[in-house]
């Protein structure tokens, strides 16, 4: 089953054995997809430290009977790739070369029993550091950085004030992945970490808030239907006290007030048409 492949031209290929293992293999045995043979590439971008180039299966001495013709380059990063048998390389030593970068042809130099790549990773300039390349074998998917979008009051929201500061980060203080420019982002949520407050702009990517960028007001939605529900439920008790005031006014015409001319002053309401008879006993 062909894998994808960073360090094949075509971008897929066979493995044909893995790491470790009985013979305690320190590299992964590749072919090209469909059990051909293929240009070989740079992993990463890097320096070359070793172009050995000349031998054929089986030739030469210590490190070429072994690799035969093979390249070594060093990252940035300070990680090592070391990639042999091949039919020949085709960069030479002290040589700048990018990632994706043709570096040789795939062969069956050194000791090998048929064309395929032998290809080694190691964690520092060093052959007793050699790692597993598996975890590298498919290219990394690039990043791709949010984009800006238009302010939505009922988003969750933060700005960006200045070009080419803001760094967004894979966790809270993690690895850094690019640079926010200016602008409004969504994000998800957010997150206290290291004294800063974090937005999670999406899954494996985070930014702090900082002088340069700050969390935009929401207008919630939930917030706005608990006031229209608040505003119906007074709006409702103003019809019933409306009602409740009409029917007082009502009433309060269908009386008038009779103040009895005495020193003990007593207010009576009386019904419209209704007479009171006020009796003065003698
Ligand atoms: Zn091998």
């Amino acid at each position: 089953m062909s894998l994808k492949c960073s360090v094949l031209k075509s971008g897929y290929c066979e493995q044909t054995q893995g790491f470790g293992g009985s013979n305690n293999h320190r590299g992964l045995d590749l072919v090209g997809k469909g059990y051909t043979l293929d240009d070989i590439v740079s992993y990463d971008d890097g320096n070359v430290l070793m172009s050995v180039t000349g031998y054929g299966n089986g030739q030469g001495e210590g490190v070429n009977w072994r690799y035969g013709n093979f390249v070594k380059i060093q990252h940035d990063n300070g990680t090592v790739c070391l990639y042999a048998h091949m039919e020949y390389t085709s960069v030479r030593v002290g040589q700048r070369v990018s990632k994706g970068q043709v570096i040789g042809r795939m062969g069956n130099s050194g000791n090998s029993s048929g064309g395929h790549l032998h290809w080694e990773f190691w964690s520092k300039n060093d052959y007793n550091s050699n790692i597993d390349p598996s975890p590298y074998l498919a290219p990394k998917e690039p990043i791709v950085l949010p984009k800006p979008v238009e302010r939505d009051k009922n988003k969750r929201q933060f700005q960006v004030d200045y070009n080419d500061n803001l760094r967004v980060r894979k966790t809270p203080n993690g690895e850094i992945l690019g640079i926010l420019n200016q602008g409004i982002y969504d994000f998800i949520s957010t997150e206290t970490n290291g004294g800063y407050e974090w937005v999670k702009l999406k899954d494996g990517m985070y930014s702090a808030i900082t002088d340069m960028s700050r969390i935009l007001e929401v207008e919630k939605e939930e917030v706005q239907e608990d006031l229209i529900d608040e505003i119906e439920m007074l709006n409702k008790r103003i019809v019933e006290l409306e009602d409740k005031l009409s029917l007082f006014e009502k009433q309060e015409q269908e009386y008038k007030y009779f103040v009895a001319p005495k020193e003990d002053i007593y207010y009576i309401k009386l019904k419209k048409n209704e007479t009171l008879k006020y009796l003065r006993r003698d």
